[in-house]
């Protein structure tokens, strides 16, 4: 028995499910979570100390790689001067100028704790705002747990096959409309309906949740288009694709720019980290200045700024995106040869630093009935030859894969070698 499989017996008598997030315990591939013990660049050890390269990177945090040197130090110093004060400190308004300076659209900034609070305080606001109920959001998209979003959602609620969770009122999900990602029309018919009571359009501009699936072109700014149309607000969640796709996220890389911003994950260096930011005119109508109400007793927690602070100041190294983009291009590249020579049908997907591994025959993947179709007895048995030889892929075919700066030439092909004896062994 590994130690990982010892621990998860023990974990399941106190902890539900044994893990504190479901899709850690591996109910997309079957067997045992691994524990992991330490982590350093592209690496992870695990309980019995077996290295890992790690396409994972605590689900999109780690850009930098694990433990990376700046962030350590930032997060120690922090530590030395206390860990939490509930009042406003200076290292707050550099974080916001910070994010201002890199994402497009952003003019006014608020902190929170997840990514599930700044989507759940977005749609709020936009409500707030707009004086209407209704939000519209993309089957298979993710944008966290909150109730009215917990609709037609992607990531571990995909995996345990949940599309909408008991404890939901129907009442509160009936003001959550669905459409087909990726198609104007729906977005379009469903305006034509009822577009006056529909207060937001909330979209991960990269879907991230159900694999990886980059926007059409034209449909990004046809939301756009319609929102600007209709009065109705349009919520980019850069929770995933934010720092990721490009600097500025998907805002920078397509050329749209959205009125609210979500954002997590990078921004908080892997501390708990989220935010919202966005036109200046909606969140001033946030408490204290704005009716809309929204509070938080960690928000802004000066370890927590110091870690994310480090880890967007680092996002400026010269050279350190074309590099993460021409990684996951070596990967990529790497298993569809791979793949093409021992005829395993295989496509993939790239945004940035974000990507995607499809079984299947389809060779342009842009839906969610696509990503949903493919062959899951294939991703299994490569994912469980892949954990074999020492490489850690999510474990589920509905999430994203995350390079970091971290990962060598060496990494890669390293990984494409496992992946060759992985597609032998699917024939
Ligand atoms: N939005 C998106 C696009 C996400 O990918 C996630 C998490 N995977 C969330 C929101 C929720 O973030 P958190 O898990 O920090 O609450």
């Amino acid at each position: 028995m590994s130690r990982s499989e010892e621990l998860f017996a023990q974990a399941q008598h106190s902890i539900p499910g044994g893990v504190n997030s479901p899709v850690r315990a591996f109910n997309g591939v079957g067997g045992t979570p691994l524990f992991i013990e330490r982590a350093n660049g592209a690496y992870m050890y695990d309980a019995d100390d077996q290295r890992y390269i790690d396409y994972v990177g605590s689900w999109g945090p780690m850009i930098l790689g694990h433990n990376h040197p700046a962030i350590r130090a930032a997060t120690l110093a922090a530590v030395e001067r206390g860990t939490s004060f509930g009042t406003p400190t200076s290292i707050e308004i550099t974080m916001a100028e910070k994010i201002k300076s890199i994402v497009p659209s952003i003019e006014k900034v608020r902190m929170v704790n997840s990514g599930t609070e700044a989507t759940m305080t977005a749609i709020r606001l936009a409500r707030g705002y707009t004086k209407r109920d209704k939000i519209l959001k993309f089957e298979g998209c993710y944008h966290g747990h909150a109730d009215s979003l917990l609709v037609k959602a992607g990531s571990g609620a995909l995996t345990l096959g949940v599309p909408s969770s008991p404890g939901i009122p129907a009442d509160v999900a009936a003001h959550t409309l669905t459409v087909t990602f990726n198609d104007l029309e729906s977005v379009k018919e469903i305006f034509a309906e009822v577009g006056d009571q529909i207060a937001c359009i909330i979209v991960e501009p990269v879907a991230g949740n159900m694999n990886c699936i980059p926007p059409v072109p034209g449909f990004l700014e046809g939301l756009r288009s319609i929102c600007d149309s209709y009065g109705s607000v349009l919520i980019f969640d850069e929770v995933m694709s934010g720092f990721r796709v490009a600097p500025g996220g998907a805002q920078e890389r397509y050329n749209v720019l959205p009125d609210l911003t979500t954002l997590g994950k990078v921004i908080g260096g892997g501390m708990p980290v989220g935010a919202f930011g966005g036109k200046r005119e909606i969140m001033d109508y946030i408490a204290p200045v704005g009716p809309v109400y929204q509070a938080g007793t960690l928000s802004g927690n000066p370890v927590a700024m110091a870690a994310g602070l480090a880890a967007l100041s680092q996002l400026s190294t010269p050279g350190l995106y074309e590099n993460l983009y021409a990684r996951v291009d070596q990967l990529l590249n790497g298993l569809q040869e791979r793949a093409d020579a021992a005829g395993i049908p295989l496509t993939t997907n790239r945004a940035g630093s974000m990507f995607g591994v499809f079984f299947t025959t389809d060779k342009n993947i842009t839906s969610f009935e696509q990503a949903t179709k493919c062959n899951m007895e294939h991703f299994k048995a490569f994912y469980h030859h892949m954990l074999k030889a020492g490489v850690y892929l999510a474990p589920s075919a509905f999430e994203a894969g995350f390079m970091s700066a971290a990962h060598t030439e060496a990494d890669i092909q390293q990984t494409l070698d496992a992946a060759e004896k992985a597609f032998a062994a699917l024939k």
